[in-house]
């Protein structure tokens, strides 16, 4: 990686509103205003939100089909001394939207990439979940097909962090329904849909009961899904470990099982109980 360097233009990362437009930040405004090109996913969508602020910067479309190919001539432009910005739909480009092989290929080639920091569903979505944020796994969107979508799910019952998924209204059932059975029905989660739009909604329960708000109310499965689980509950450790029966075992060959019992709760830290349980099913 290259360190940047000052005869290049810079790379702006601009994060835009994912609903109410006042979200867009004085500074995001300035920025937009100023650079000398806009890279957007969507050049149409984009310009109704520069037309609302009045900004009249030239855009150049950049969607996932074409990063690759429109990455080398921004990297032109930037080495030429163009300040460019980035952004994408809505939110912050980079999660769950195009410019990462921009923002990759910038870094390597010396170019500043500068942050504009803002509005991502993600965040602001487990800024009201009530889960707990102190560890969270973003997976942003499961598969569209149900196999490979199970087995991500499956790969996921034990992690321990809240996770965090996108969903859009044609899986949100679907999706819901999986993880009820996979995670269990009484696991607690949180929808949180059309964030900073007229039909915000934030549902908490069991996803048992969020799958029976979801099929009794067809409304709860229109707009755009933040879906967040709470992580697994701490797996009850097997009491004697393998190791822990392995040194039992030992003492058992040459003492008197109260006596093993004893010296292995010493030796392993395990309870004198459990060990002595587990000796006399071992003697059987
Ligand atoms: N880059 C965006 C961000 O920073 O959050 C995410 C883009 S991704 C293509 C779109 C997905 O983000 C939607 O399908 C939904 O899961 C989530 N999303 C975006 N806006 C949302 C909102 N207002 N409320 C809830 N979820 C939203």
């Amino acid at each position: 990686m290259n360190a940047p360097d000052n005869r290049h233009g810079v790379l702006y990362v601009v994060a835009t509103p994912i609903g109410n437009l006042q979200d867009l930040s004085p500074r995001a405004l300035q920025v937009l205003r100023d650079v000398a090109l806009i890279a957007a996913e969507d050049t149409r969508h984009s310009k109704k939100l520069l037309t609302h602020f009045g900004i009249g910067t030239a855009l150049l479309s950049l969607h996932e089909h074409n990063e690759r190919d429109v990455t080398a001539s921004v990297l032109q432009k930037l080495s030429a001394g163009m300040d460019i910005a980035l952004v994408s739909d809505a939110g912050t480009p980079l999660i769950s939207d195009p410019g990462f092989h921009l923002v990759r290929a910038a870094r390597q080639a010396g170019v500043r990439v500068v942050p504009v920091p803002g509005p991502a569903a993600l965040v602001a979505a487990l800024s009201v979940a009530g889960l707990p944020t102190d560890r969270f796994c973003f997976e942003g969107f499961l598969s569209s097909k149900q196999t490979a979508r199970r087995q991500r799910l499956q790969a996921l019952a034990d992690q321990r962090a809240t996770l965090v998924f996108y969903e859009s209204s044609h899986r949100i059932l679907a999706s819901v329904a999986d993880m009820a059975d996979i995670f269990g029905g009484d696991r607690e989660a949180t929808l949180a849909r059309e964030l900073t739009k007229t039909f915000e909604t934030v549902l908490g329960g069991s996803l048992a009961s969020l799958l029976v708000q979801l099929q009794s109310d067809s409304q709860q499965q229109k707009g755009e899904f933040v879906v967040m689980v709470h992580g697994a509950a701490p797996q009850a450790k097997s009491v004697v470990d393998a190791a822990s029966e392995q040194v039992l075992t030992v003492l058992l060959s040459e003492l008197p099982l109260k006596q093993a019992a004893a010296l292995a709760a010493k030796i392993t830290g395990l309870s004198r109980n459990a060990l002595y349980e587990r000796g006399l099913q071992l003697k059987e």
